[in-house]
């Protein structure tokens, strides 16, 4: 067992992983050092901690410290470009055209007087005020570096618990039975856990994307028997082949694979359409490549073994295998399935290949939507019914095509207990935006990006009284199969405590990180009161990547109550209430770079601004680079900036930050909407194409914001259920028998068991 990386899990988790903890009271010096140390981090123990830490030596303290550092990004470069940034330079565009004519002729050059960069640039005098640099302004390389930093400034302290192997095995426990698909944390440390401690087998894996990890580590260690017993369908197989391939862990299909690898080049100012088509080109080649499939024959085998052994009649898996038939044919080539189907030992599989090529098998869904084509409707309701979970996807889209909505509202009512409750609470949360024709329209696509669409033709036919009335059946169903499911719960509970916070974050159902939170977990689409009256946003990224160009940029955007929005970016480093640091576009060699935002919010107001959209950009070809955090900094205490290197990082000071995931398919990504006059941020996640922060449609993003909040909040469910049960809600959580707070919610996990 490696000991950091279990730690990392808990840090996550804000707790620290003590190992065998016992406690002790006296206060030794070297947990004293530590907690010291802590503080001006931000952090502070809760006193079983405080207790267990005490008995940790010097060497295990420093090597939790470690881990710490690491999930801060301490030991990185925080240099900006700009020394003492707050001040603006002054730099115009006129300035980037002087140099960039002066740089172009040779003659000139030589001749000139001014400053010459490492870079080879020359800065005529006149132009940028070069002793304000803390690298070249003109192609943005950094040449000065400094690892400092501030610390103890921050005015908010995150509590940190204690997590013993005990509570190591319950939160690997909790994710494993998850009956949710988990956010990318979750999946993150899933997968150390799965490396590091033995799978428990009393464990009931409900989601497929779960599935494909277990699998691929049992694969790992020499296990395909084991892994075998994980499999309920051919596509469960199909799903972890793809994750392996791919890194994703939903079925993506290859074309909008490559697709978004072509949209994920870049343009530059200047550059002609032709060069452009042929770098799309070349990055629709390469992934082609990357997506060849190449299989071992023992892998080969394995697999066939896998597909043989299924526990599902030949038709029904061939029927499952439909919506994917052309990814699988290229599977079954790849994996040399036929070959095997001659073998002795493996007839299933022979039987089911057979079924699949001649077509001979019924599909569910082509015979729904025969009948929904024919208006035979009650037929069509007769078959939906046979299958829950696919009617309620469908339901929706169903009812707009019918003209007797209550009578497909009802036939569903009948099945709806059977239904997963997550689906269910889906339907609840969404049938309001659907329907209402008022509201902006957002989908989010496989690749995780979201786009606008328009109102289904058939919505313009309905009254607008009959919406309503649809709306609130649907409605009505969530709410009475849920609270029935709660009442059938028995408790022994008298009291129920729900932390009023708790009314303002989401359920994290269908809507779930795809970014990793290394130090603080908090839930999407929470809610972040202001501490103070400036926000600083940051940015780090290329630590240990070596030196190259690899330009990615830190935005905010400025929406106003009139008038168009604008830009605090690097084409426009000054706004009134917003200051950029300085446009960093080459990283140096393994150590990482910096770009900063400070937001003045008393200057916004009096701007008339509106809100405030954080953003950043992967300027260069391809995404986002994997490992860029971002996040942003608020204190009551006033934030330094250093007047002789411009480092404005505290890590004390953060309220949150993410870091961008290996498996990232976006080129842009919103993390943060700052409303100026509630001083409110809301912390979301929404991937957006295109290499600049103009290039978000704004648009989708109110859409997104409506979607967000008309989810149900984890304190109306908890609600739910304190009436089914019949528990009293009170303000107290000492005396209360069940305790729903903050720290609760923090596990994900366990929030979604409430929709076992
Ligand atoms: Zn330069």
């Amino acid at each position: 067992m490696d000991r950091l990386q279990i730690q990392k899990v808990a840090l996550r988790q804000r707790a620290l992983f003590i190992d065998d903890a016992f406690s002790v009271n006296d206060f030794g010096e070297c947990a004293a050092d530590f907690c010291a140390e802590m503080l001006k981090l931000g952090y502070v123990p809760d006193e079983n901690l405080l207790r267990a830490l005490n008995g940790v030596n010097a060497e295990q303290l420093a090597e939790i410290y470690s881990v710490v550092k690491e999930g801060l990004n301490l030991n990185s470069n925080w240099t900006p470009l700009v020394k003492d940034w707050l001040k603006p330079t002054g730099e115009s565009r006129i300035d980037h055209l002087i140099t960039a004519f002066v740089n172009s002729v040779s003659t000139l050059k030589d001749k000139l007087h001014g400053v010459r960069l490492p870079c080879g640039h020359l800065i005529p005098e006149g132009t940028f005020p070069i002793e304000r640099y803390n690298g070249c302004p003109f192609c943005g390389t950094p040449f000065e570096f400094s690892d400092k930093i501030y610390k103890g400034q921050g005015s908010k302290h995150k509590l940190l618990t204690l997590w013993t192997l005990t509570d190591v095995n319950k939160y690997f426990h909790n994710l494993l039975n998850s009956p949710v698909a988990m956010d990318a944390t979750q999946r993150d440390s899933l997968n150390i856990l799965l490396h590091n401690l033995p799978l428990p087998s009393d464990v009931q894996i409900v989601v497929k994307e779960t599935v494909a990890m277990v699998v691929d580590v049992l694969l790992e260690q020499g296990k395909p028997d084991l892994a075998a017993e994980y499999f309920t369908s051919p596509n469960d197989i199909l799903r972890y082949l793809w994750y392996k391939k791919t890194l994703q862990i939903q079925i993506i299909k290859p074309s909008i694979l490559i697709d978004n690898a072509k949209k994920s080049t870049s343009w530059y100012c200047g550059m002609p359409v032709a060069e452009k088509q042929e770098k799309e080109n070349c990055a629709a080649a390469e992934k082609r490549k990357e997506l060849k499939l190449h299989y071992s024959r023992s892998m080969c085998r394995i697999v066939a073994r896998w597909i043989n052994d299924l526990k599902m009649s030949a038709e029904v898996a061939a029927e499952i295998m439909h919506p994917k038939r052309g990814m699988w044919v290229r599977f079954i080539r790849a994996l040399r399935l036929n070959e095997f189907a001659k073998q002795k030992g493996f007839e299933n599989l022979r039987k089911l290949l057979d079924i699949f090529y001649r077509g001979d098998y019924k599909v569910w869904q082509g015979e729904v939507d025969k009948l929904l084509l024919k208006n035979d409707i009650d037929g069509a309701l007769r078959l939906l019914q046979q299958r829950p979970g696919s009617f309620a996807r469908q339901l929706f889209s169903v009812i707009i095509r019918n003209a007797n909505a209550e009578n497909v509202i009802d036939s569903f009512a009948q099945i709806a207990p059977q239904i997963a409750p997550r689906l269910l609470v889906t339907l609840g949360m969404y049938a309001e935006s659907y329907f209402d024709n008022s509201k902006i329209r957002t989908v989010k696509v496989i690749t995780g990006k979201s786009k606008n669409i328009e109102n289904p033709f058939n919505l313009q036919y309905f009254a607008d009284e009959d919406i309503k009335c649809i709306i609130a059946s649907i409605q009505k169903v969530y709410a009475d199969v849920t609270f029935q499911r709660f009442k059938n719960t028995p408790t022994n509970a008298k009291t129920i405590y729900i932390d009023p916070q708790l009314f303002d974050i989401p359920l994290s159902i269908g809507e779930r990180s795809a970014n990793i939170q290394d130090t603080d977990c908090a839930l999407l689409g929470t809610k972040f009161d202001l501490q103070g009256d400036k926000i600083r946003l940051f940015m780090h990224w290329g630590k240990g990547l070596p030196a190259q160009h690899l330009d990615m940029d830190l935005s905010a955007r400025i929406v106003y109550q009139t008038g168009e929005p604008q830009e605090c970016c690097y084409y426009e480093l000054t706004l009134p209430g917003a200051q950029h640091s300085g446009d960093i576009r080459q990283i140096p060699d393994q150590i990482g770079t910096a770009e900063f935002v400070e937001l003045d919010i008393p200057v916004l107001r009096q701007q008339n601004a509106k809100y405030v959209v954080f953003t950043c950009n992967a300027y260069s070809d391809g995404n986002l680079s994997p490992n860029l955090a971002v996040g942003w900094m608020d204190s009551k205490n006033p934030m330094k900036v250093s007047d002789e290197t411009g480092a404005a990082y505290d890590p004390s000071c953060v309220i949150h930050q993410v870091r961008i995931s290996s498996s990232t398919l976006s080129k842009g990504l919103v993390f943060g909407v700052l409303d100026v006059q509630t001083s409110k941020i809301t912390w979301l996640e929404m991937p957006f194409e295109g290499q600049m922060a103009r290039n978000l449609d704004l648009k989708t993003l109110e859409g997104y914001l409506q979607k967000l909040s008309a989810r149900t909040k984890i304190g109306e469910l908890l609600r739910m259920k304190a009436n089914a049960q019949n528990l009293q809600i009170v303000d107290n959580k000492d005396i209360s028998d069940e305790v729903y707070d903050y720290n609760w919610a923090l596990d994900t996990a366990k929030v979604s068991a409430l929709l076992l």
